[in-house]
């Protein structure tokens, strides 16, 4: 167990090596203990103390959902990935070049978010912010780029590997509030990483005291993206340092601002703990508002009533229901990815079973270069069958709220999988995505 602090409060977490005696600890199962072992060289893996005591039933491991959202497991590589790390273990030079290699196949950044989402002015990138959507950019504060544990499907598994130059972190709050100056359209910064929880106070308050000062009154709402409240919920309750979180959090909602905590809750057993209801009482009674949000994953939420469960659980604890996300084309997505029509009749099944205050996510939405684009359902056009698409949010603001159309593939997981269903759809899709199909085939007959 090894003592985490990442310019944050302190946290006991299981990494590395440590990661297989663990399993091989509770598990009593070489076989996997090897896998991890081998899995763990690619991608990132750590695990905190709640993790282990609260979430993990031991009992069902390997299969238990919660494990499989925390612990690598051998399909989450290519076969032929697996044996070339696992024929270089023992050596480090074979290693190295075995573990660049296949990461570069995983999309370690997907949606271009090292091209086209950081700003430049003056010729100069504003490094740690992503300005993508015009009223909302995205603040990466240097001491927040990692987690209190990975989630095994995360998107930003590349910040955590140890690679500077897939890394996006701010160069401190100074040139972040410069640029917020300097653009008056943001009206919400979301404070984002990794998880800015694991800062300590002292850390985050530069952050918060600039967002609250003068220059940046047009900035209504400050967010906070964390998956603490899963991972480690002592963080707001009896952490040394959480009365100082939560006098700094109130001092948002007493200076008239909006304070939204984006929750991340990929499975309900999350909320269960009596630590993360006080860690929930603790936020809403400093006045923040709470939304949860998670992609729909295999091995870990790919039910309805899993889904259903955790709105229900989330609405009789005051959080909004927001987003079922789509997994991304990036790391392990081959073995958490889900075809869009199984993720549509997930959202569509869990949905139906909620009143009307539970049916506030929105979903499955991809978050694609573009923007964020929900597929409303399946349709049955003249051309043929399709994906009724719709953006939610777009770099692009007129396409927003417009229905369009992709043609209907039972087997595509991703946007860069769909095919526009006319002439008329191309204006929505990137410029170079495949030829219409659909309707524009069933004129060409
Ligand atoms: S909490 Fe978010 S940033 Fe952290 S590992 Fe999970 S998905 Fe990634």
């Amino acid at each position: 167990m090894t003592t985490h602090e990442q310019g944050g409060s302190a946290t006991r977490t299981v990494s590395g090596r440590r990661l297989a005696a663990l399993v091989r600890d509770r598990c009593a199962d070489e076989q996997l203990a090897h896998d991890v072992e081998v899995v763990r060289q690619v991608l990132p893996f750590k695990v905190s103390r709640h993790v282990i005591d609260q979430l993990v039933d031991w009992k069902s491991a390997p299969d238990d959902p919660l494990y499989r959202l925390l612990f690598p497991h051998r399909d989450m590589l290519d076969p032929k990935h697996f044996r070339a790390i696992e024929r270089a273990l023992g050596d480090p030079v074979a290693l190295r070049s075995a573990v660049a290699s296949v990461r570069g196949t995983l999309n370690p950044h997907p949606g271009e978010q090292l091209t086209r989402n950081i700003p430049h002015e003056d010729g100069d990138e504003v490094s740690g912010v992503q300005h993508k959507y015009a009223q909302t950019a995205l603040v990466f504060p240097r001491h927040g780029q990692t987690c209190h544990a990975y989630c095994a499907y995360c998107f930003r598994w590349a910040q955590f590997v140890g690679h500077p130059e897939l890394r996006i972190a701010d160069e401190g709050p100074r040139q972040v509030i410069a640029y917020l100056r300097r653009h008056p359209e943001v009206s919400d910064v979301l404070l984002t990483g990794g998880d800015p929880l694991v800062m300590r106070s002292e850390l985050l308050e530069p952050y918060i005291d600039a967002l609250l000062g003068p220059g940046l009154e047009h900035i209504s709402t400050l967010r906070i993206g964390t998956k603490a409240l899963s991972f480690h919920p002592a963080r707001l309750v009896n952490d040394p340092d959480a009365a100082r979180l939560l006098r700094l959090l109130e001092s948002v909602t007493a200076a008239g601002r909006q304070l939204a905590v984006m929750l991340h809750v990929s499975h309900p057993r999350e909320l269960e703990p009596a630590v993360t209801r006080q860690a929930v009482a603790a936020l809403r009674a400093v006045g923040a508002q709470l939304w949860a949000q998670a992609p729909v994953v295999r091995h870990v939420n790919d039910d309805p009533t899993v889904w259903a469960d955790a709105w229900h659980a989330q609405l009789m604890l005051g959080i909004h229901p927001y987003y079922l996300f789509v997994e991304r084309d990036t790391g392990a997505q081959r073995y958490f990815g889900l075809p869009l029509q199984r993720a549509y009749e997930i959202y569509r099944d869990a949905v139906v079973r909620m009143s009307g205050l539970g049916r506030t996510a929105r979903g499955p939405v991809m978050s694609t270069t573009e923007g964020k684009v929900t597929v409303d359902g399946v349709a049955e056009l003249p051309g043929g069958r399709a994906f009724a698409l719709r953006y939610l949010q777009a770099r692009v603001p007129d396409v927003v709220g417009r229905p369009f159309y992709a043609v209907w593939d039972p087997a595509a997981q991703w946007w860069s999988e769909l095919v526009p269903f006319s002439r008329h759809d191309r204006g929505f899709f990137p410029p170079g995505a495949r030829g219409a199909g659909g309707a524009d085939r069933a004129a060409a007959r």
